[in-house]
């Protein structure tokens, strides 16, 4: 049976503020020509500051080198393979820790499972791009309230992110 807790009285004692937060690289983090989305950085530094952990995967394999080349590593705490498909059992094969509380990515599918963010896809360089901001709003509706109703926000499929 799916329960959907909702809080009217924040801060909910059922909600972590330690969340295990996992972003995708391609498309998510970077565009095709390989640069950093605008915010990046600000916004892990926020969440790090906010208590979170956050971990890079990725499905095309381990990309320290691209968290190292955009001066990400200090706020990293782990670089893993991503699975593609059966994604519980994905989290063993490719042996992640950590169960992902919060997952940003632009391929809905892993979003759906585990709870967190579609991104909007960054394909492109755009110094505009206010996305990664977005996605820390989220994040904290989510922490405060376990639940956004911004457009890109999956609750996870056990309903609990
Ligand atoms: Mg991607």
């Amino acid at each position: 049976m799916l329960v959907t807790l909702t809080c009217f009285s924040p801060p909910c004692p059922w909600r972590r503020s330690d969340l295990n937060i996992f972003f995708d690289v391609d498309y998510t983090l970077q565009s095709m020509d390989g640069s950093l989305r605008p915010g990046a950085r600000a916004v892990f530094e926020q969440l790090v500051s906010d208590g979170h952990t956050i971990f890079i995967w990725s499905g095309v394999g381990l990309r320290t080198a691209d968290v190292e080349r955009h001066d990400l590593e200090d706020l990293v705490s782990g670089v893993y393979q991503k699975p593609l498909e059966d994604f519980e059992a994905g989290l063993e094969t490719f042996g992640v820790p950590v169960r992902p509380d919060f997952v940003i990515d632009d391929y809905p599918e892993i979003v759906t499972e585990f709870g967190g963010v579609v991104a909007r896809p960054y394909y492109f360089r755009q110094f505009k791009d206010t996305e990664m901001d977005r996605i820390y709003q989220i994040v904290r509706e989510y922490v405060e309230y376990g639940y956004s109703d911004e457009v890109g926000f999956r609750p996870g499929v056990n309903g609990a992110g």
